[in-house]
């Protein structure tokens, strides 16, 4: 088994490969125990077991080799103290509210959010009186004036899904530590290779690992990753345990191979996108009223985010020119034409997709809220993959100019 005084000291890639790693029978590759239980030798090794003097595996909603070998590979990869593996992103995300928060507790959170996110933090929450703020996560003061006595949790996304904008997570972490609440970061844009938020402040991160760490469109998954042992045991792992989002073995054998490539992958695709986000500009005007990327001269928060990441993401957006229908009929025009990418809500995948999220990953929200988190009728999602940029940029090109 890998230690953990090696996998403090190798770098990011040495750990994406060798981190986590707990062998059987000397085998290169990571085992995939595709089991739900374990057999004790004798009843009373079974009681050690569930005493917790005993170390090992009780059941597979508990624990799993494989899921376990997920889970270290990432926090060593992230450089946090632990990380539990859950079924899906949202997975990950409602655990962290529903084991944390408590009637008459109160949130603040970006009103960017992923669609599912803002169902958690909003409808769920008021469901168990659980009140949250809505703002301007770009707006420093905004996070000030949203603080409450009993403000217990801090919640945003950066680079935001799908305008973009980002925030600035050191000065946000100083907030919410002023206040007594934790930071709570949906790291999935920027992904552990881009960003690192615990080196900004954060006590939690959250990913959806369907996203870049899979990044080949093929299982669903999610991980939650801090440093507060304390908290985890206290509240995070009883609430897993005992609620059941835990990560199928054989999913995590996918990610613990996936995030072997994790760092090569993402830096390829986010070269991609900023070759794709420069290129697009002569189309600005004319179908496109703006071209956002975290890395253009002309994105609102370049500064903070050449600041806090190692590349712009693996997203560019799209957004038409003209009044609300004009755009949104010239989002479909530009969708329908295109020949290489496909339209797929899905992002971090070696394919490029494209969405327009207005009429889907944000369809369930009012006109209002899609509003507030700046989604307009002209927006289309491009996740950037691994194809050639010439590629991409002919399919772009022959897309657009088909717009009129
Ligand atoms: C996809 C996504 C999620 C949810 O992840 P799932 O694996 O689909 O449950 C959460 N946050 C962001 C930013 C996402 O893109």
């Amino acid at each position: 088994m890998t230690e953990r005084s090696d996998t403090k000291k190798w770098g990011p890639r040495t750990n994406a490969v060798r981190a986590g790693t707990n062998r059987a029978f000397q085998e290169t590759s990571e085992g995939l125990f595709l089991t739900s239980g374990y057999a004790y030798d004798s009843p009373d090794q079974a009681a050690a077991r569930f005493a917790g003097e005993d170390k090992g595996y009780i059941y597979s909603r508990f624990s799993n080799p494989t899921v376990e070998m997920f889970e270290n590979r990432l926090a060593a990869i992230e450089g946090a103290e632990w990380c539990m593996a859950a079924a899906t992103g949202m997975a990950a995300v409602s655990s962290v509210f529903m084991c944390h928060l408590k009637p008459g507790d109160h949130i603040v959170s970006s009103r960017a959010l992923f669609g599912s996110c803002r169902y958690v933090a909003d409808d769920l929450c008021s469901r168990f009186n659980i009140e949250a703020d809505f703002i301007d996560g770009t707006d420093l003061d905004a996070w000030k004036r949203a603080v409450r006595p009993e403000t217990k949790l801090f919640f945003l996304e950066t680079p935001s899904n799908p305008g973009l904008e980002v925030m600035d997570v050191q000065a946000i972490a100083d907030i919410a530590h002023n206040c007594g609440a934790k930071l709570l970061v949906d790291n999935v844009f920027a992904t552990p290779i881009l960003q690192h938020p615990f080196e900004l402040g954060a006590d939690l991160v959250v990913y959806s690992a369907t996203k870049h760490m899979d990044g080949q469109g093929r299982v669903m998954g999610g991980a939650i990753l801090g440093n507060d042992v304390e908290w985890r045991d206290e509240f995070l792992r009883p609430f897993m345990r005992n609620t059941g989002p835990s990560l199928s073995p054989f999913n995590a054998w996918v990610l613990l191979k996936s995030l072997e490539t994790l760092d090569l992958r993402v830096r390829a695709m986010a070269q991609n996108a900023l070759e794709v986000a420069e290129a697009l500009s002569p189309h600005i005007g004319h179908p496109l009223a703006r071209v956002l990327y975290p890395f253009r001269h002309d994105h609102k928060q370049v500064d903070i985010a050449k600041r806090q990441m190692e590349g712009g993401g693996t997203v560019v957006t799209l957004d038409f020119a003209g009044d609300d229908e004009t755009a949104q009929d010239r989002a479909f025009q530009f969708l329908r034409a295109l020949e290489l990418i496909d339209v797929s809500n899905n992002l971090g995948d070696a394919k490029s997709l494209a969405t327009h999220n207005r009429t889907t990953t944000h369809h369930r929200l009012t006109e209002e809220a899609r509003r507030e988190q700046g989604i307009t009728p002209g927006m289309v999602r491009v996740s950037i993959g691994l194809e050639d940029t010439a590629d991409l940029m002919t399919d772009l090109n022959g897309a657009l100019a088909s717009v009129r």
